[in-house]
Parts: C-alpha cells; structure tokens; sequence
C-alpha cells in the first residue's frame, strides 16, 4: 500500500536521534535546528524523558477519562506552578488543532455567540473551525467555509478597535500566536495584545492565545504572551510539550465554567502522554531551560543580524526567522545537503530556527559558522 501522498519528502531517512543530532541509516550526523516542527523541546531522547515514559510503561499505558488519572492532577500542579495559573484549569489533549478546535468551542459556549476574529498568516491547525480561522486558502475544503472567521490585519490596532466597535457583541474570540510560526516567526507586539486584552474585557470577548508552537517555554518564558505581561482566557499548547510525545492541552481562566459533556477526548490525557510532558516540564525546570533558550536565543538573534546576505533577523528566545533573498537560492537545501543542518521554512523565502531548548553556544557557533559558509558558496 503506498501512503497518501500529501508531504513533499526530505530525502532523509532518520533512523536515532541523540541531543540535538539526528542520524541517517549511514550514521550520518545532522545537527537539528527544526525539532521535526518545534516538537523536540528538551532534546531527542532525553535520558529523563525516556525513564519516565518506560517507568509509566511497565505500570499502565492508557485508560480512557473515564477513571481517576493521578499523572493529570500532577501535569496540572505542575503546569500551575511553572505557567504561574494555579487558577486556571487544564484539560487534556491530543495535538495542536484539537487544542485550538476545543479553545474555539469553549468561547462559543460560555459567550453563546458565533465570530471569531483571526489575524493575517495565522496558523492555527487543520480541523474544521481551527482550519477556518487558518489564514491559507489552500488549508480550507469548501465545507470549512464561514461567515464566523473574520481575518484581520496583523498588529493594527486601529482596525481590531474598528471591527470591535462595529460587532464586538456578536464576537466569540480572539484567537492569536503570541509569535506566528507558520506565518513566518512575526512577533505580535506588546501593544496589539494589551489592546486584544483591553477589548475582550469590554466587550466579554474570549482571548485566546495559540501557544502550540510559541509556548511551553521556546521564547525564553514560558508563554510567549508572558513578553507583554498580558493574560489569555485560554492557552493553547502542543508542540514542545511532550517531546514529541503527542499530547496537547487548553488553559482555562476560572470564569470559563466547564459542564459534563462540553469537551471530550479518548485519548487525551492518557498517561503516557502526561508522563512524558511531565518529564518535559521536569527537565525544563533542573536544566533551567528558559533562561537558556533567552540565553542562546539572544546570542544567536544578535550574530545573525551581523551576517550579511540574510535579510529581517526576528524572534525570541528559540523562535527565530530570517528572511533569504532570492539571489541565495535555496539556502534551506544547501545547509541540509552541504552542511548536515536542518532548518525550517515559512514559504520559500523565510528560514526557522526552532531547535531543542537545551542547545548551547558551541551549537550555535557552529550553525552561524556553516550558515556564512553557505552563504559564500551561494553568493561568492
Ligand atoms: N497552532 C500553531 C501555532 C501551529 O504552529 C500548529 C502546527 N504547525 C498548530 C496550531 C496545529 O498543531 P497540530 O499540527 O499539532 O495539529
């Protein structure tokens, strides 16, 4: 049987991961930049994380919600203490859609209303509303089609106030990425997300923050919303979470009540899941991880904006993008077929970095050393 054809394919077949290495069936090296999509938080194969799902393993690997789950209430303490929302309340998941699909549905339900503003080149996952509220035509079936999303220009303030003004009581949500991944690594400025806060208290709108990829820490804090000092009535989180273990999940502000039969899930919050984004949090806090994705984070945002050749330097912590001139072709290639390094993309003219939050200075030398090299070799 041949696989549904819907990924252009890396000609890369990674059979081990160590650290921030991944290995071909030659046992050829490749530094990972990408984290397979800013999955791999704490690094591929991290000793804790692999005791800690084989531990769960040998005892019990999944029961449905149906039962008590003492591995959630301790991913909940534990979420509550390095998110700083012991009010808030979790519930469990299973990827990064169904999270935002769940956020979208909440609102609805504890507003009773129906629209949803999104913003430009926001990604927010493929299932039917979080696919709608997904600024990419080629993303949405006709049956995802709605009159409910409205998109609106990124970091304008005035056209939010606008559209408020207008039909902020016939508003559900605001739904947005603290720093757009998909859409390119765009920072959403502290004054945008102050005034989304401002505006969904006056008009009893829900604020929703897609963390999937910006959150569990990769910006250096543990919120990328947490930049701007500002507070989301749902969280949504996936990605960094388990390691690649899948397991998402929504934090929900108290005022947001839950009733039985609201939100529901089989898999969600089974307990290998929560022993591995357990694990993930464990490790994040004894190898104090955040500061080390603001330390590196930094240091690699400052020495790219000195390479020239690459063009509009942005991000935080270990979200990082670049813009590639045309003239460079295709820089992603040569660093993967030259140099054994594997970054991301954003279209054809946008580089990511989303590498393991436990990276370290030498790495990042060594990416900036290779990256000028191609760089020369593509525009000598
Ligand atoms: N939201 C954001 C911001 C994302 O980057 C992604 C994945 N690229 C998603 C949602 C969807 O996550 P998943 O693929 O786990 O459904």
């Amino acid at each position: 049987m041949k696989l549904f054809d819907v990924y252009p394919l890396m000609d890369l077949n990674i059979v081990k991961a160590n650290g921030s290495y991944v290995y071909d069936e030659q046992d050829q090296a490749f530094l990972d930049l990408y984290g397979g999509h800013a999955v791999i938080s704490i690094g591929h194969g991290h000793p804790h994380w692999k005791q800690r799902i084989s531990v769960q393993m040998d005892k019990i690997a999944f029961y449905s919600n149906a039962v008590i789950n003492e591995l959630q209430a301790e991913l909940a303490e534990k979420l509550a203490q390095i998110s700083g929302k012991p009010d808030y309340r979790l519930f469990l998941c299973n990827s990064g859609a169904e999270a935002n699909e769940n956020a979208l549905k909440l609102a609805s339900f504890h507003t009773g209303r129906k629209k949803i503003v999104a913003f430009k080149n926001a990604f927010h996952g493929r299932t039917s509303l979080a696919v709608a509220a997904t600024d990419n035509t080629k993303y949405t079936a006709p049956v995802n089609e709605t009159e409910n999303v409205v998109f609106l220009p990124f970091n304008d303030i005035e056209a939010l106030k606008t559209y408020f003004v207008a039909n902020g009581n016939e508003i559900a949500a605001v739904i947005i990425e603290g720093i757009q991944g998909v859409g390119g690594i765009h920072v959403s400025s502290d004054e945008m997300l102050l005034a989304i806060r401002d505006l969904c208290d006056t008009y009893n709108v829900v604020f929703i923050a897609d963390e999937v990829q910006c959150g569990f820490g990769r910006s250096g804090k543990f919120f990328s919303l947490d930049h701007a000092g500002v507070q989301a009535d749902i969280y949504t989180m996936a990605k960094g979470m388990g390691n690649g273990f899948p397991v998402a999940g929504l934090l929900i502000a108290p005022n947001i009540k839950a009733q039985y039969g609201m939100l529901g899930t089989t898999f969600g919050g089974n307990h290998l899941a929560c022993a591995a984004a357990l694990a993930v949090i464990e490790t994040m806090e004894q190898e104090d991880l955040l500061n080390n994705a603001t330390r590196v984070g930094a240091y690699l945002l400052q020495a790219l904006k000195q390479i020239k050749g690459i063009e509009a330097v942005r991000g935080k912590g270990l979200m990082i993008g670049f813009d590639v001139p045309e003239r460079l072709g295709n820089l992603k290639q040569h660093l993967f077929r030259e140099y054994r390094i594997l970054t991301g993309d954003a279209g054809p003219k946008v580089i990511r970095l989303l590498p393991a939050m436990s990276i370290n200075q030498e790495i990042a030398d060594n990416f900036l050393q290779a990256l000028q090299a191609a760089i020369d070799d593509l525009n000598p």
